[in-house]
């Protein structure tokens, strides 16, 4: 029986907490002024302007958590992802963003410093935080933990764990398992500082890149996924697994870039650059305005990729990050806003329970068949063995020769047969003496074969059973340090919201004594200041609604801005494809793939019907590649499926097997049409 956690699904909101750096040398020395303003007890970010004329009401924007410029790595751990890992590893899917401008601290939230264990962020710690379940759970559950690693850059996707971090990536998608990225490379990890490792070959790797195409890695979104399957018998004898995902994504700096930098093909790579941004939130608006019917997902890759995240099923936080400055206030209250509005976001989560690509089950299987081999071929050692002594222990008998026929010839003849009779049968035993030799030797060389394959099968049975993780083990090394840093600050984090909760009370019983208190009114002139007071209060309240207005209007302003700056680029993208079309294709097949091409709403994919006739179809079936030590995470390949399907039908609509190779690509009328 599957445990109760594993059954039904809840419905929860996406939790949006905001973080500020401290100020930097900068900043400080150029004296800038202070705007944000935390209130860790309600919960709220206060956002000034120094210089406003008239002079502004504070912004005030509420969260689900706030930290100020003084809250260490641990505590952010603490109470924004642990809660997470710890769903995650009990297989429920997860998520962590960090959003904000550049050099806001996303990539110190989410990685952090490795000079001192404290200082470590959200990836090295949920690494501790996921073997450390693994070291107290019971023996009789096992693990299996696997990471991949890829950055999205001008909406292509990278691997940063594979050989070549400059490849790009095809994003594709299967109704059994959902979307996936096609060939990338994936680590199955046995503790915390193996997993770090592969993780700073991955920084590298994006450092490479950056530095290579110019760019800084602030332009670019790395989503580090760890995928934590687990695996015990329940109650009714089976064994039942579970799969958890926990996405860690840092995400591209959230500034506009700016107009004047972009102009020419750095126009189009800004536009594509904030592509991913622009759809994650027109994603999050569509999701939370209650009317929209069709969720953009299949806009951008991020959204592709993290379209369970969002408004799926996953348990996701947002992580909002910004500085302190006066002189980044647009972008700060672009991104409080930004942030504000992804509260409203639910989320459906269920655990994954006996997912279908579960890496675990597979691997138990082949231990098992090796096992079985294992025994299978001691049994056929053992046999050999017995031969090989039977084989050894044949005497060549010696015969008495003691023919009666001997005994009617004379004496001299007797004796003359006796010495031949003798020697043949000599002959024959040194004949029968070089065949027993024979065969013993071909059974010590198959016994040799046996025992290589036995050695080669146990070798192979470990490597697979050290990927496997046992409840119990102690993985951690160097990590468990980390670890107790961790339970340390949670303790801490138990003490003080206790003393928050016992402050929030005494707040709430002054606020209600002040009303109390105000309600009395012993005068006609204490009324009348009270009723002054209150007036005050309504206009204060007035001027920040109407501040507020003027924040959206001017955001509203931005996004149009950005809209049209990717919709210049895209006609452009499309003049030139309506250039090459008509300068190699002649008019009558260009209407004739007008004719038979049509955009398939579902796939997010242009399809040709009758595809059958193409050829397309004749392509020999994919071969799947061998697996090695280090394993690919591509899902088991059902090309074969989709192959065969378009040559049984001609119906139209068949899906496209190469979109870029045998067939034609759509005519840009019909893409104008899309538009
Ligand atoms: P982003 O990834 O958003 O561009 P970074 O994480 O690189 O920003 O941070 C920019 C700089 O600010 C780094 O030097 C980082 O160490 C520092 N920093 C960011 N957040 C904090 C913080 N909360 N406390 C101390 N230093 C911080
Ligand atoms: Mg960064």
């Amino acid at each position: 029986m599957p445990d109760a956690e594993s059954v039904g699904s809840t419905v929860e909101n996406v939790r949006v907490v905001v973080r500020v750096r401290p100020m930097d040398q900068r900043e400080k020395m150029e004296g800038s002024y202070n705007c944000v303003s935390v209130d860790s007890v309600n919960n709220t970010i206060a956002v000034t302007r120094s210089n406003a004329s008239p002079p502004e009401p504070p912004r005030i924007y509420a969260y689900d958590a706030v930290f100020d410029y003084d809250t260490s790595q641990m505590d952010i751990y603490v109470q924004t992802a642990s809660p997470i890992v710890e769903q995650v590893v009990r297989g429920y899917n997860g998520t962590i963003f960090a959003y904000g401008q550049t050099g806001t601290g996303k990539t110190y939230t989410m990685a952090g410093s490795n000079t001192a264990p404290e200082l470590r962020g959200i990836i090295p710690n949920s690494f501790a935080h996921i073997f450390s379940h693994i070291a107290k759970a019971k023996d009789d559950e096992k693990f299996l933990v696997c990471v991949t690693y890829l950055e999205i850059y001008n909406e292509e996707v990278r691997d940063l764990l594979g050989n070549n971090p400059h490849q790009s990536l095809e994003v594709k998608e299967r109704p059994d398992i959902g979307v996936f990225v096609k060939d990338l490379t994936g680590y199955v990890v046995h503790n915390a500082d193996e997993l770090e490792k592969i993780m700073s070959v991955g920084n590298k790797n994006r450092h490479i890149g950056a530095t290579a195409m110019n760019i800084e890695s602030s332009r670019s979104h790395a989503i580090f996924s760890i995928t934590v399957e687990s695996s015990k018998k329940g109650s009714d004898g089976k064994t039942h697994v579970k799969m958890g995902k926990l996405h860690l994504v840092d995400l591209a700096g959230s500034e506009r870039q700016s107009k004047t930098q972009a102009t020419g093909t750095r126009l189009k790579e800004a536009s594509k650059i904030n592509q991913s941004l622009s759809v994650l939130g027109n994603v999050i608006s569509a999701l939370v305005d209650g009317k929209s019917t069709h969720i953009p997902y299949r806009n951008s890759k991020l959204t592709r990729l993290l379209q369970d995240s969002l408004g799926g099923n996953s348990k996701t936080v947002m992580i909002a990050t910004i500085g302190p400055a006066e002189s980044n206030y647009v972008e700060t209250i672009s991104t409080l806003r930004y942030a504000n509005r992804a509260k409203n976001i639910e989320n459906k989560t269920h655990v994954n329970s006996e997912p279908g690509d579960a890496l675990l089950t597979r691997f138990q299987q082949e231990i098992d068949q090796l096992k079985k081999q294992l025994e299978e071929t001691a049994n056929v050692e053992m046999e050999e063995e017995e031969e090989e002594d039977e084989c050894g222990e044949e005497e060549l008998s010696d015969d008495t020769l003691t023919d009666p026929e001997l005994d009617c010839l004379d004496p001299e003849d007797r004796k003359i047969q006796r010495n031949i009779r003798r020697e043949e049968k000599a002959k024959v035993n040194r004949e029968k003496a070089h065949q027993a030799r024979k065969v013993l030797e071909e059974k010590k060389a198959e016994l040799q074969k046996t025992k290589k394959q036995q050695e080669e099968l146990k070798e192979k049975l470990q490597r697979l059973e050290c990927k496997v993780l046992v409840g119990g083990e102690n993985l951690l090394d160097k990590a468990d340090a980390q670890r107790q840093l961790l339970e340390q600050a949670a303790k801490e984090l138990e003490q003080r919201t206790l003393n928050e909760l016992r402050l929030q009370e005494d707040l709430q019983k002054k606020e209600a004594e002040r009303l109390d208190l105000e309600e009395r009114y012993s005068s006609l002139q204490e009324e009348n200041a009270a009723k002054t007071r209150k007036l005050k209060r309504a206009v204060q309240l007035l001027n920040s609604a109407k501040a507020e207005l003027a924040d959206q209007q001017r955001e509203q302003q931005r996004e149009m801005e950005g809209i049209l700056d990717g919709v210049r680029a895209l006609r452009r993208e499309i003049q030139l494809a309506d250039l090459v079309l008509d300068s190699y294709i002649p008019k009558e097949y260009q209407a004739l793939i007008d004719k038979y091409v049509h955009w398939n709403e579902q796939l997010g994919e242009w399809q040709v019907k009758c595809v059958a006739y193409t050829g397309n179809n004749m392509s020999a079936p994919h071969q799947r590649p061998q697996r090695a030590h280090k394993h690919q995470v591509e899902p088991p390949d059902l090309s074969d499926r989709y192959l065969s399907y378009s040559s049984a039908s001609s119906r139209p609509g068949t899906r496209l097997a190469r979109p870029h190779s045998a067939v034609p690509r759509p005519h840009s009328a019909a893409l104008r049409q899309r538009q």
